[in-house]
């Protein structure tokens, strides 16, 4: 099989073999220390700025979308929400459920976000603006400086979620002046599902420690007295951090951050670079390097998703929902090679002449 979704992704050998071992008991120093590297590396991976603090959530993802809406934001924000496609989606729904105002900027689907659009909010009491960076679903990368200077001008408290951009795209937390980034391990990190990080700037870190108590499990607070030791409030995915500490030395040791996207931006020029001749269109105005959502001219999305992992053991992303026959995406994260992209291109090229496609 290979593994062109865009998570769970591909691991490197390394992060497997550690998934192969026993899980160890955790509250131990040698267990702290590890944590206290896992925070140390996020932090400079993400270009945090001098006081920050990482927490290590167990939990996908949207564990850590949440844990953000909740403890960070009270209902006396007043919030603006970039909502193109299903995960802008899943931030309005949650910012719903824990009743905060907020106020939707809906977008169609591979349309970014465009400067007059959001300065029509300008200097309308707005307290904090949500963001996914990388609307996964449709493949857009919106233009997060022209966001963070908007944010910045108004005074607005700044939520990313990088989950699917963090390490595959440029993200510097203390330059964009964000307080608080999101990201999960089954995506660029390439660790299986089940953490996620939530990088937070001092004023995240204020805003985090004044929240008023409203869920047990996913209380940001806590997460952080506990981190200060390495530790967490409860028994975490402790052999998934142990991946995460595999992963994350790996990085630094290859060069970093700035490196992982360099190395991700290749992979998906090199793919990009290959698709001359098949019949699909890239449907994003703005591309993350860690996705290419393609709609298919000849077929329907989802049947090629099909055949190539039935026929061909190949994995795209299939999309749900409006898009599921229109668009599947290819991406470009976790342990991929150009050798990889060749056997991908050469099942497409197959389809074609078996007129799949
Ligand atoms: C993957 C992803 C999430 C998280 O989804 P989970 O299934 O909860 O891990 C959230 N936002 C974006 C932009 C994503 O790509």
């Amino acid at each position: 099989m290979i593994n062109f979704t865009v998570g769970p992704v591909q691991s490197s050998d390394a992060v497997r073999a550690v998934g192969a071992e026993q899980v160890p008991y955790f509250r131990t120093p040698e267990f702290s220390e590890l944590m206290l590297e896992n925070e140390r590396l996020m932090l400079r991976f993400a270009k945090a700025p001098e006081g920050s603090r990482a927490v290590f959530i167990t939990g996908s993802g949207t564990a850590s979308m949440e844990a953000a809406v909740m403890n960070l934001l009270t209902p006396s924000d007043k919030v603006l929400a970039i909502n193109g496609g299903s995960f802008g989606h899943r931030f309005v729904e949650l910012l719903e459920l824990h009743g905060i105002p907020h106020t939707e900027i809906r977008l169609a689907p591979g349309k970014a976000l465009r400067k007059e659009q959001l300065e029509q909010y300008a200097g309308q009491g707005y307290t904090a603006l949500v963001v996914n960076v990388h609307e996964t679903s449709t493949g857009v990368l919106y233009d997060i400086r022209m966001i963070a200077d908007f944010c910045r001008r108004e005074g607005l408290f700044l939520i990313v979620d990088a989950i699917s951009s963090f390490l595959a795209d440029d993200f510097d937390m203390a330059a964009l002046g964000a307080g608080a980034m999101i990201t999960g391990s089954q995506k660029a990190l390439a660790c299986p599902p089940g953490v996620s990080i939530i990088t937070l700037s001092p004023e995240g870190v204020s805003r985090a420690m004044k929240a008023q108590r409203k869920c047990m499990y996913l209380d940001l607070r806590d997460a952080l007295v506990n981190g200060e030791r390495g530790q967490t409030p409860f028994t975490p995915a402790v052999g998934i951090l142990r991946q995460i500490n595999t992963r994350l030395r790996e990085i630094e040791a290859a060069g970093g951050a700035s490196s992982e996207n360099e190395s991700v931006a290749a992979i998906a020029a090199d793919f990009r670079g290959k698709l001359a001749g098949l019949p699909f269109e890239i449907v994003s105005e703005s591309l993350s390097n860690a996705v290419t959502p393609l709609h298919p001219l000849t077929a329907s999305a989802y049947d090629i998703f099909t055949t190539l992992k039935d026929e061909y053991g190949i994995w795209v992303c299939p999309n749900g929902g409006e898009l599921r026959d229109s668009v599947f995406r290819v991406g470009h994260i976790g342990a991929l090679s150009t050798a990889d992209n060749d056997a991908l291109i050469a099942a497409l090229r197959d389809m074609l002449r078996r007129g799949l496609i």
